[in-house]
């Protein structure tokens, strides 16, 4: 437990602002980094989430920044907008001492004439996805020439997202001599791969690489390659789960174990990297609201994933790495609750296994293939209708509530979780009144307008 102050780095006004933030002592991300970044030193640097990576980078690359040089000298990369706003309140909150500090977000979604208007006078600190930040430098409204420091957040999920080129082209156009600091949950052979191309004689950290074994009840079958959607269905039948992931390595098992269920007639989705910002988003929502009762998805997919109850975990496959096996058992024991893990390991999967044996200090719970199991396709609870509409339409969730229990009838007990984006607005309806709500919606008003309504599937 080291407080900032000791690092006999950062300016007294700093200090202060990180007590009224409540950031009494450096995480062990910040308390390895810190010295080292604020040292000019690239570091790459392997925590897991909520490790607070952000102060890490955030910390030191404002301390290079001279607010009086009215130019782009830090550059923070993020795979997604909403991470990058993230980062961007994060960078704000910690600038909160340093007057005329400019940071601006660069992200799809947004027209490309507004960001070029604020973009007259050029930030200090610039927090962008690579394609969007590209098309920037290619139209020559960003210039990175006073670049002193780049950031890449959530590299792994970058690469997952197939980034990798847009980042390398981004980086042609950055000086050669600059701090590059690269931040990753997880540490696949590509990282390693982008790092060599892009740090100089990076410095490595890695914490926790394995976390507390969570107290989840964990079940091994052994399965043929072939066998694994027929004993995947057996197991949601006979366990009948509220709410279960099924991780898979690659988003072409995604997309294959999902099809499979799909056609059986399961609840359920499915979320992986290759699908837009906004289907993304849409199924997280559709999945908490208890419209769908399995998600079939990719880790780092699921990563965006904030449930509190996961009945179960399903993987399909082991996964190559220890850490990743702990953080997918790992949600379904949430606030103490009880959860099963299931892991589904065909023959050549064995060496992950016994790997897993090894890190885990435990005996890995083999059970027999079961028989005798009927499939009974599991069925949700829940719809969700889609508003157009949301906070941009200054839409919250009473007026949707009033709407339906006032002029329209419903009783409150059959309305769920209300969602509110920016600019659409997400309920959760008992499926036997969805479709009687969507009709009404689409009929009645919100706020004395008419608004297009659809109810998802
Ligand atoms: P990561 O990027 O590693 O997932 P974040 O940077 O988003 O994690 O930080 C996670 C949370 O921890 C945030 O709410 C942040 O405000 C908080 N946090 C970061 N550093 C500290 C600290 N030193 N003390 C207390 N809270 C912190
Ligand atoms: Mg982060």
């Amino acid at each position: 437990m080291t407080s900032f102050a000791e690092l006999n780095a950062l300016p007294m006004e700093q200090l202060a602002n990180l007590t009224e933030l409540g950031y009494l002592t450096m995480t062990p991300i910040q308390e390895a980094a810190l010295p080292l970044i604020l040292a000019g030193k690239d570091v790459r640097a392997q925590a897991k989430t909520g490790s607070g990576k952000t102060a890490a980078f955030g910390l030191g690359l404002l301390q290079h920044i001279d607010a009086k040089q009215f130019n782009t000298q830090s550059l923070v990369l993020c795979p997604t907008r909403e991470l990058a706003d993230q980062v961007a309140n994060e960078l704000r909150r910690l600038a909160r001492y340093m007057p005329n500090i400019k940071i601006l977000t660069l992200c799809g979604g947004v027209p490309f004439s507004i960001q070029r208007d604020s973009l007259i006078h050029a930030a200090h600190i610039i927090v962008a996805t690579p394609g969007r930040l590209l098309d920037h430098l290619n139209k020559e409204t960003v210039n990175l020439d006073a670049l002193q420091t780049l950031v890449l957040d959530e590299a792994d999920r970058m690469l997952d997202m197939g980034f990798a080129d847009d980042i390398d082209q981004v980086i042609d156009y950055a000086p050669t001599q600059r701090q590059t600091l690269l931040f990753s949950a997880t540490w696949p052979d590509a990282i390693t791969a982008i790092s060599q191309r892009i740090q100089r004689n990076p410095m490595t950290i890695k914490i926790n690489s394995v976390d507390e074994l969570p107290a989840v009840e964990q079940q091994f079958y052994e399965v043929s390659r072939n066998g694994k959607i027929n004993l995947l269905q057996k197991l949601l039948s006979r366990e009948q789960p509220a709410s279960c992931v099924v991780f898979c390595n690659t988003k072409k098992d995604c997309q294959a174990v999902y099809d499979a269920l799909s056609d059986s007639h399961q609840s359920v989705l499915v979320l992986h990297g290759d699908m837009e910002q906004r289907d993304r988003d849409q199924t997280l929502i559709q999945f908490a609201n208890g419209s769908s009762r399995v998600l079939v998805a990719t880790d780092v997919a699921a990563r965006g994933l904030d449930i509190k109850s996961l009945e179960m975990v399903i993987n399909y496959e082991l996964s190559w790495d220890p850490e990743v096996h702990v953080h997918r058992i790992g949600r379904t024991a949430r606030a103490g609750e009880s959860g099963l893990a299931i892991s589904l390991c065909a023959p050549e999967e064995a060496q992950r296994a016994n790997a897993l044996e090894e890190m885990l200090n435990m005996k890995l719970n083999w059970q027999p293939l079961p028989t005798g199991i009927a499939i009974i396709p599991l069925e949700a609870t829940m719809a969700t209708v889609c508003i157009d509409g949301g906070k941009k339409a200054k839409i919250r969730p009473g007026d949707i509530l009033g709407a339906l229990t006032g002029d329209m009838g419903l009783d409150g007990a059959d309305i769920g979780k209300i969602t509110i984006q920016p600019t659409h607005a997400y309920v959760a309806l008992k499926q036997s009144v969805a479709r009687h709500a969507w009709k009404q919606l689409q009929q009645g008003k919100i706020k004395g307008k008419s608004v297009k309504v659809r109810l998802l599937k």
